[in-house]
C-alpha cells in the first residue's frame, strides 16, 4: 500500500513585522520535489512529524511530496505560496497512483490573497485524487479550520497537547485511519463544530487537561476514530479564526451528536480554562519572592513561536530596572547586531550595547546597557520538537546578577540548553524569563520550581478585525453564533 505524504507548516501572524518568502522556509526546512533541493529532509523529524518512520513502522510505501516549514511570521508572499502549493500538487501528480494521501498542515497559514491556505491546498489535492481516495490531514491545534477543509478531507485531526508533544502520535493515528479506509472501502467523515471563543488554553492545567483526556478516551469507540479540540489562532485574523471541535468517524450521526456535546461542554468551561496571565510587574514581584526556585516567567506577548519578532524589550527593561540581588536570567532576545558586537569584543570584554527593540513598534524601545561578555558560541543549538535547531551566533551578557542570552536566529525557547550551553546554570537561578508562550513547558517543568505567565505589549494584542463576531472574550454571552445560542 502506498501513501503520499507532504508537510507545509507556517503559523501566520497578520501583525508580524517579519516578511515571509520562500527563503524563510529554506532557512527552516524545505524540500522541493521538482529540483530535489533539500531532499535530505526526507525521513527527518520536522516540527514533530517524521512521515518516513511512521510509514516504515506500518509497512507502507511512501511517496514524498513537498516538505516545507518556516518560523511563524507575516503572511507568505503570493509568489512563494503559489510555488509551495504547485510543488505539493505537482509532486502528487508525479506520485500517482497512490492509495491514500496524508498531509501535515498548520491550519493557521495565510498568504497574500489566500486567507485559507489549508482549504486551498486540500481542494487542489482532491482535484488530483478524485473523490474516492482516502485523504487526511493533521493540524496544529492553533489552526483555524475552515469548512473547505472538512469538505475535502475525509479525516482531519489536530494535536491534542499544548505543548505539542503528540504530533507524531497523531500523524500515526491518521495513517491508521486512512489505511483502515483503504482496506474496508469505507471512508470516514469529519464533522466540524465551531465554538465562538478564541484564546490560549494550556493543556498542562485543569480543567483543560481533563477535557482533553475525556475526549481522547472516546476515540476508538462507536465508530469514532479521532476527536480534536482545536484552539484557533487569533493573530491570523481571518474569518475562520476561532476554536472548533473536529470529530472524525464512520458514523456521521454519532459524530454530529458528539461534536455538539463537546462544543457546548468546552464553551461552558471558558472562564476556567483562560490562561492565567499576569502583567510584567506582578509576574516579577511574585517570581522574586517565591520560595519555589527557580521560577520561570514566560514572556507570552513576545513569543517568536507566534510570529512576533522576539526582540521585545518590555519585560527585559522591567527586569533590568529591578537590579536583581539574586541570580536571574533572560533568554533569548533576537538581536544579530548585538550578538555580533559581543562576539567581536570577545569573552571578558565590557561594552556598551543597544539591545532589542528594532523590528517594529510592538518590540518597544531598545535597551542601552553596559554589559560584560561572559560567553560566545557560534554553534549553540536547542532541541525543537525532536530536531536540533541552530541558535546562530549567541552570547551571554552579564549585568550584575542578571544574565541575558542574545542570539541571531529568531526562535522561541524550547530547551534548557538555550541557557545551560551558554554557561547559565538553570538550577542556580532564582528567576528565568523565557520568550515563549508554552512550548518551553515540556522540558523546563520537570526541573523548575514554578511557572508564571506574563503579558506585556506586542503583536499578539493587536486588533483582529476579520475575526467573526460575536466571539468570546471579545463579546460577552449569551449570544447567537454559528447557528446556535451560546450562554
Ligand atoms: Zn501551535
Amino acid at each position: 500500500m502506498k501513501v503520499f505524504c507532504a508537510t507545509l507548516i507556517h503559523e501566520t501572524n497578520h501583525a508580524s513585522p517579519i516578511p515571509t518568502a520562500l527563503q524563510n522556509y529554506r532557512e527552516d526546512f524545505l524540500y522541493l520535489p521538482s529540483s530535489g533541493e533539500g531532499h535530505d529532509w526526507q525521513g527527518v523529524m520536522l516540527d514533530g512529524v517524521d512521515w518516513g518512520s511512521l510509514a516504515a513502522e506500518r509497512g507502507l510505501d511512501i511517496a514524498w511530496g513537498l516538505l516545507a516549514g518556516a518560523e511563524p511570521s507575516a503572511p507568505t508572499d503570493a509568489a512563494s505560496c503559489r510555488r509551495l502549493r504547485d510543488e505539493l500538487i505537482d509532486s502528487l501528480k508525479q506520485a500517482m497512483p497512490v492509495d491514500m494521501v496524508a498531509l501535515f498542515l498548520h491550519g493557521a497559514q495565510v498568504a497574500e490573497g489566500v486567507d485559507d491556505v489549508a482549504g486551498d491546498i486540500l481542494a487542489a489535492v482532491r482535484s488530483v485524487t478524485g473523490v474516492e481516495m482516502p485523504l487526511g490531514v493533521v493540524f496544529d491545534l492553533h489552526g483555524n479550520i475552515s469548512g473547505k477543509v472538512v469538505q475535502h478531507a475525509d479525516a482531519a485531526l489536530a494535536c491534542l497537547e499544548y505543548p505539542h508533544v503528540d504530533f507524531q502520535d497523531r500523524a500515526g493515528q491518521l495513517l491508521d485511519i486512512l489505511t483502515q479506509a483503504v482496506q474496508s472501502g469505507c471512508k470516514p467523515v469529519t464533522i466540524r463544530r465551531r465554538v465562538p471563543m478564541i484564546g490560549t488554553y494550556y493543556t498542562t492545567r485543569e480543567p483543560m487537561r481533563s477535557l482533553v483526556d475525556q475526549a481522547a478516551a472516546l476515540e476508538g469507540r462507536g465508530g469514532i476514530a479521532a476527536i480534536s479540540l482545536v484552539h484557533g489562532f487569533a493573530a491570523a485574523n481571518t474569518a475562520d479564526c476561532g476554536a472548533c471541535i473536529l470529530v472524525c468517524g464512520t458514523d456521521p450521526g454519532g459524530a454530529e451528536q458528539l461534536a455538539d456535546t463537546l462544543a457546548e461542554r468546552w464553551f461552558a468551561e471558558r472562564l476556567a480554562i483562560r490562561s492565567p496571565l499576569l502583567d510584567a510587574t506582578a509576574a516579577l514581584d511574585q517570581a522574586f519572592v517565591s520560595k519555589c526556585r527557580p521560577v520561570i516567567v514566560a514572556d507570552t506577548t513576545d513569543n517568536p513561536g507566534s510570529g512576533t519578532a522576539g526582540d521585545g524589550t518590555h519585560l527585559l527593561r522591567a527586569l533590568i530596572e529591578r537590579q536583581p540581588d539574586v541570580p536571574a536570567a533572560f533568554g533569548m532576545i533576537w538581536d544579530p547586531i548585538a550578538a555580533d558586537f559581543a562576539s567581536r569584543a570577545g569573552e571578558g570584554a565590557r561594552l556598551q550595547l543597544r539591545l532589542g527593540g528594532k523590528a517594529g513598534h510592538a518590540s518597544g524601545d531598545p535597551v542601552d546597557l553596559l554589559a560584560e561578555v561572559e560567553c560566545v558560541r557560534e554553534n549553540a543549538t536547542q532541541m525543537v520538537q525532536g530536531r536540533p535547531h541552530p541558535l546562530g551566533l549567541t552570547a551571554t551578557l552579564r549585568c550584575g546578577n542578571l544574565r541575558i542570552i542574545v542570539n541571531s536566529i529568531r526562535q522561541q525557547v524550547f530547551d534548557p540548553a538555550c541557557f545551560e550551553s551558554m554557561g547559565v546554570r538553570i538550577a542556580k537561578q532564582h528567576v528565568i524569563v523565557v520568550k515563549s508562550m508554552q512550548h518551553f513547558h515540556e522540558r523546563f517543568a520537570p526541573i523548575v520550581g514554578d511557572i508564571l505567565y506574563a503579558a506585556t505589549h506586542g503583536a499578539e494584542t493587536t486588533a483582529a478585525s476579520n475575526i467573526p463576531r460575536p466571539m468570546w472574550p471579545l463579546d460577552e454571552p449569551p449570544f447567537m453564533a454559528f447557528g446556535r445560542n451560546w450562554s
